[in-house]
């Protein structure tokens, strides 16, 4: 099969390489029809996060249709149209026994190679998944949405894991990729306030045109009493942090109410100062969200009635074999791009 290969640090090769084949009887070959690029295979490109050691094929957010099946797969046949969790969670470990797969002590995400294990991905005409981890797409559903499932049930499971009562006032700081993604989740779910917070207007327009009430620039100063106003002079009930640096997560504690809840998904800085006083002293409950565990039915059937719009978030649609370039052009931070989706 062709595959987009990184094949050394900042070199990837549209080449052959080796079709994969069924490992056991749960496992089906699925053939690709799309695979966006997430943010971490642009982080990963240069080495610095030790989580992509060529060579190796990357990509973990995707769909198609399945076209080999292991004996032991029983609700899936060649043919059917499907996406999958980015991550191979064992299913018999202490978390996944209780539903936490995310957390699963045997965690392998589609696409990385950390030293611990190597996991080929989805930048490639086939890719082996095991059954116990695939979805079925909705008839409605094209190959393009179905693979921006992925980044959208890593904004769903923050939102599910948020305490999140009718009525309240919700935020969300960054209107970056997963930032839009859980406006328009939030939106789909509440008719509440959503505020947005980003320092960059194209962004803070992007918000409100997904659906959030209000957009504000943290560093203006009048957003502090346009908070107030919003939130009954309290602050938001519940706000989303979805950068993952020190200024938006000052940000989020800063616009929560006392005995608020701020739900951290961005981690772009392995470690941030905050402050620990107004945390402690307001009470506020500080949540960490990792990936998604089950969110899948909930976006699918969003993205299919287009609470979710693709479009909103996919900036472009490129042939597997352009990959290498629209790498270059991510790895540049060229403005306005976000989702890039790649068709083998
Ligand atoms: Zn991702
Ligand atoms: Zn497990």
């Amino acid at each position: 099969m062709k595959a987009l290969v990184l094949e050394e640090y900042k070199k990837l090769v549209y080449r052959d390489y080796p079709d994969p084949s069924l490992r056991g009887p749960d496992d089906v070959i699925v053939r690709v029809r799309a695979s966006a690029i997430c943010g971490s295979d642009v982080h990963g490109l240069d080495g610095s996060t030790g989580r992509r050691i060529p060579p190796l094929v990357m990509g973990h957010e995707a769909s198609g249709e399945i076209v080999e099946t292991g004996s032991a797969v029983r609700s899936y046949k060649a043919g059917d149209r499907v996406t999958f969790d980015s991550t191979e969670f064992c299913g018999s470990c202490f978390h996944c026994r209780r539903g936490e797969v995310n957390l699963c002590d045997n965690r392998r995400v589609l696409g990385v190679s950390c030293g611990d294990y190597r996991r080929d991905g989805t930048f490639a005409e086939y890719v082996v998944i095991p059954e116990r981890i695939l979805y079925r797409m909705p008839e409605a559903l094209d190959f393009v949405a179905a693979s921006i499932a992925e980044p959208a049930a890593v904004a769903a499971h923050a939102a599910a894991i948020t305490p999140i009562a009718l009525g309240d006032s919700l935020a969300v700081v960054g209107a970056g990729l997963i930032g839009l993604l859980l406006i328009q989740i939030l939106r789909a779910n509440s008719s509440s306030p959503i505020a947005a917070f980003d320092t960059d207007p194209r962004r803070r327009a992007a918000a409100l045109a997904v659906g959030a009430d209000i957009a504000l620039d943290p560093a203006d100063p009048a957003s502090k009493q346009a908070v107030l106003d919003l939130s009954s002079g309290r602050g938001f009930d519940r706000v989303f942090e979805a950068v993952g640096a020190e200024a938006p997560i000052a940000t989020a504690i800063s616009s929560v109410r006392k005995g608020g809840t701020v739900t951290l998904i961005g981690n772009v800085n392995p470690t941030v100062s905050i402050p620990l006083q107004a945390v402690v002293t307001r009470q506020i409950s500080l949540l960490g969200s990792c990936a998604m565990a089950g969110e899948y039915p909930l976006v699918l059937d969003l993205l299919s009635r287009e609470k979710i719009k693709a479009e909103s978030i996919v900036s472009a649609v490129a042939p597997l074999s352009d990959g290498a370039s629209w790498f270059v052009r991510l790895y540049a931070r060229e403005p306005g791009l976000l989702k890039v989706v790649l068709q083998p």
